[in-house]
């Protein structure tokens, strides 16, 4: 009895004297690549102290998309700084945006590519400062895994203004959802209310995720209130959700790239991939019903501040797109966002992405809600959705009817 105290006691001095100590140097199995922000494939090797090269893996069947660069360190991170020199597979850039490091996986903070994709896309070096704690937290953008984005849905599923479907499962079988936001004792009959979907079909672009949760956020708000009591909101989070432990920034399991996966002629379980046909099929039941989307965005990610592009349809009962523009630009005081602006006459993705797709396939106005590359923080991705969703509200004047 008395010596296995001694032993605990031992066991708990060393712990404490080992946890005070910045001696311990980072080693490879202190690297995990393998937890909820993940990046599958990837390999570690130690250089000399706190400096580790990573070679990157790829995506399912496309051999030249790099996975993200997305692990933890589990421990003995406190006291030491890090460099690490990254490779990805030749012929596509792996470091075209900025990362984030953070010690709980909620305060994220921005870290950036020393030479940056124009000038070296497949070798790169990410510089870390002194971690004050032992466990590490890096993903791409501001990250959010799919466990995160649950937790997200948890939270605000109480509110009697939320509805959450799940329309299925993905291939590595997690939920499908979709979340609904309008105000049931609203004495607007749903019919004539406007309807509005949003979606994120790329995983990896998690700046494009908190542009949503800013959207949702505000829709819940009393600011929202008028607006929740006459629209129907649909928020597709993620539709990929087996990518953030893998590291997949365009696919599914089936390594299909989530925005060439929409199909104009109608949803296709033979030949459309596994969770798009799921997404579509719901899409076009909702099209069917007595509020069908007057609008469908897509959420995106590429360089510089959010960039919203219109497939534009002129609906009679509302003014011209030009309006919609300038009450955004009104709002957009931060400089956020780029001026609205219409997509139609440039070169597209085809109408397999699910902006162009459902443009054509129903006619209505769609959204291609792209950049914010350049926007580093939590906060402000959230601000754009708000601004997106505020002029939305105010371009969408009253009733459907
Ligand atoms: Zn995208």
């Amino acid at each position: 009895m008395q010596r296995s105290i001694i032993f605990l006691i031992t066991i708990i001095l060393v712990q404490l004297l080992g946890g005070c100590s910045h001696e311990r140097e980072l080693n490879e199995a202190d690297f995990r690549f393998d937890g909820p922000l993940g990046s599958e494939g990837a390999e570690i090797e130690k250089i000399e102290t706190n400096l580790f090269r990573v070679r990157l893996s790829h995506a399912p069947n496309q051999p030249e998309w790099n996975n993200k660069l997305q692990f933890e360190i589990t421990q003995n991170a406190r006291g030491n700084d890090l460099v690490l020199i990254v490779e990805g597979p030749p012929r596509y850039a792996m470091n075209e945006y900025f990362y984030s490091w953070s010690y709980d996986m909620e305060n994220w903070n921005p870290v950036h590519w020393n030479a940056g994709f124009r000038i070296s896309p497949e070798l790169d070096t990410l510089v870390f400062p002194v971690f004050e704690e032992d466990r590490v937290y890096v993903g791409h953008q501001v990250p959010i895994s799919y466990e995160q984005i649950e937790e997200f849905i948890s939270s605000i599923e109480p509110s009697r203004y939320v509805n959450v479907d799940t329309l299925g499962k993905s291939l590595g079988g997690r939920n499908l959802y979709r979340i609904t936001i309008t105000d049931h004792d609203s004495n607007i009959p749903p019919v004539n209310r406007w309807a509005h979907y949003y979606s994120n079909s790329h995983p990896g672009e998690h700046n494009a995720q908190w542009r949503m949760i800013g959207k949702i956020e505000w829709l819940l708000s009393d600011e929202g209130s008028d607006f929740r009591s006459r629209s129907i909101n649909h928020f597709v989070m993620m539709m990929s959700p087996d990518a953030p432990a893998k590291g997949w920034y365009r696919v599914n399991a089936q390594g299909v790239d989530m925005n060439r996966s929409y199909s104009p002629d109608g949803a296709d379980k033979d030949d459309q991939a596994h969770e798009p046909y799921i997404f579509q099929r719901d899409l076009e039941n909702l099209m069917e019903s007595d509020s069908p989307p007057n609008t469908v965005w897509g959420h995106h990610t590429w360089g510089g501040i959010v960039e919203p592009l219109l497939y534009y349809v002129q609906d009679e009962r509302l003014g011209p797109w030009t309006e919609w523009r300038d009450i955004l630009l009104e709002m957009d005081t931060d400089n956020l966002i780029k001026p609205l602006a219409r997509r139609e006459s440039r070169p597209g993705y085809g109408a397999t992405s699910w902006e162009a797709g459902p443009h054509e396939q129903f006619g209505i106005t769609t959204i291609l809600c792209e950049g914010a590359g350049a926007i580093y923080t939590k906060e402000e991705n959230k601000e754009s959705g708000r601004l997106l969703i505020r002029s939305l509200a105010d371009y969408y004047k009253g009733t459907r009817q």
